[in-house]
């Protein structure tokens, strides 16, 4: 099967930057995030595309290398075994920075500290998104988060050597991972490094590579874990998880897992800072009379006394009924706004019940808005 062109996949030009990389990612991301289409397998597959383009576009190298060799440049099964020594081996030809070192002002040995390929690296971070409801990010809860890790390989403990076989240090370079190199140029021979090509820059070179990560001593696998929601966490936070990203290399530690938090929109709640909003549809009858009502709170269903004479747009609080802070103490409130629902398909009775109501009703004391409001139109019209 032909695979899609990486870019194609997340929809940007191969001239997008970093940035517009991750952003489409992560647009798309949310749209074919498995959560969102449970067994829907051509979703399924999409992600599985998506986050595979987005593992190698996001990777320095990586790209690097797709965008040079294409697919052959960046899967472990597509070529670079052909001599078998090593994935990375090769090399990609000169390090063109060690040469521009070499002419200006650096001189050799002057490679950075991260070349070295004996230097313990960190690995990358990592990033995932997680969907939750109101109440659980309100409340916090346990989420099962499944994502792609680069790991150190079990199979030859990292090593990239087949099982019962060793790297060697490299004859080429002495271990160093360059090599010196005498040069003609009009300034006179110089003298300046490059990567060994016989070892890609390791300064190892393998034998029998491992049958599971063809030499690089690392996987990818999807890993599953259970992260721990904090109460209070809002839609679009980041929530860090520590040591969950990529493996390292040389001992040098794991990345971290960024996640993303998607809040669902709630049918009822409204989220404002750390309060939450609703509405309430009150009969006439119940705003007039005043009456005691069921709300709805994060906590369950409470019952609260309207006063009588209540106003559409009134707004009742109910303190320390909100969302808890996510950082801090405390916990926000609860605010209802009160709509009166005017009564519609009325019977003959009722409308003659409320006409009665209406002849008994007067402006100055029952109206006193209305009174007010025609006042005004009487004085503008005496005016003029
Ligand atoms: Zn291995
Ligand atoms: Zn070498």
């Amino acid at each position: 099967m032909d695979k899609r062109d990486y870019y194609e996949v997340l929809g940007v030009s191969k001239s997008a930057s970093d940035d517009e990389i991750k952003k489409a990612y992560r647009k798309l991301a949310k749209e074919y995030h498995p959560d969102l289409h449970p067994g829907d397998k051509n979703a399924e597959e999409k992600f599985k595309e998506l986050n595979e383009a987005y593992e190698v576009l996001s990777d320095k190298d990586k790209k690097a290398r797709y965008d040079q060799f294409g697919h052959a440049g960046v899967d472990p099964n597509f070529g670079g075994g052909a001599g078998g020594a090593d994935p990375f081996g090769g090399g990609f030809g000169v390090d063109i920075g060690d040469i521009f070192d070499s002419f200006f002002g650096g001189g050799f040995g002057t490679r950075s500290r991260s070349q070295n390929p004996n230097v313990p690296r960190r690995g990358t971070d990592t990033e995932a998104s997680i969907y939750l409801s109101f109440e659980e990010a309100a409340k916090g809860c346990k989420k099962s988060i499944s994502y792609r890790q680069v790991e150190s390989c079990s199979a030859c403990g990292g090593s990239g050597a087949e099982k019962g076989t060793a790297p060697k240090t490299c004859p080429q370079c002495g271990g160093s991972g360059q090599v010196r190199i005498n040069q003609r140029t009009p300034f006179g021979v110089v003298q300046s490094t490059r990567t060994c090509d016989r070892c890609g820059g390791r300064g190892k070179v393998i034998e029998t590579p491992c049958h599971e990560c063809h030499g690089k001593g690392q996987v990818t696998r999807q890993k599953t874990i259970e992260v721990t929601v904090p109460a209070g966490i809002d839609n679009d936070e980041i929530l860090n998880v520590s040591g969950m990203g990529n493996a390292g290399v040389n001992g040098g530690g794991y990345g971290d897992l960024h996640v993303y938090v998607n809040v669902r929109p709630h049918p009822i709640f409204e989220r404002r800072g750390n309060d939450v909003w609703c509405e309430m549809p009150l009969t006439f009858t119940q705003a007039a009379l005043g009456a005691e009502v069921i709300v709805p709170t994060l906590d369950g269903k409470v019952s609260y006394k309207v006063h009588e004479g209540t106003q559409p747009g009134d707004i009742f609080k109910l303190a320390k009924k909100g969302i808890p802070s996510l950082r801090g103490k405390g916990r926000g409130d609860q605010y209802v706004k009160v709509t009166v629902e005017v009564p519609k398909n009325l019977s003959q009775k009722q409308k003659d019940l409320l006409k009665d109501f209406e002849t008994s009703a007067t402006d100055s004391k029952n109206y006193q808005n209305r009174s007010s409001f025609f006042k005004k139109i009487r004085d503008m019209f005496e005016d003029n």
